[in-house]
């Protein structure tokens, strides 16, 4: 079952785009994509990323295009 929301940065409170809910956040909060690059420039691995955040393309990324 998909459940796709739209959602708020968890980091920046900017609009995410729309993805599954992943886990490891709050209701409607994900990560937009700049977030994840200043993760990744601050060190933080895709381990964590994914741990933290969820699976790019399918908890945030880059939107698509079915809007
Ligand atoms: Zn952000």
């Amino acid at each position: 079952m998909k459940t796709v929301h739209r959602m708020s940065c968890c980091c920046c409170g900017e609009y995410a785009g729309r993805w599954e809910q992943h886990w490891n956040r709050d209701t409607g909060y994900g990560i937009c994509v700049s977030c994840v690059d200043w993760q990744r420039g601050r060190g933080t691995s895709e381990t964590e990323i994914a741990d933290l955040y969820g699976k790019e393309g399918v908890n945030w990324g880059k939107e698509s295009q079915d809007a």
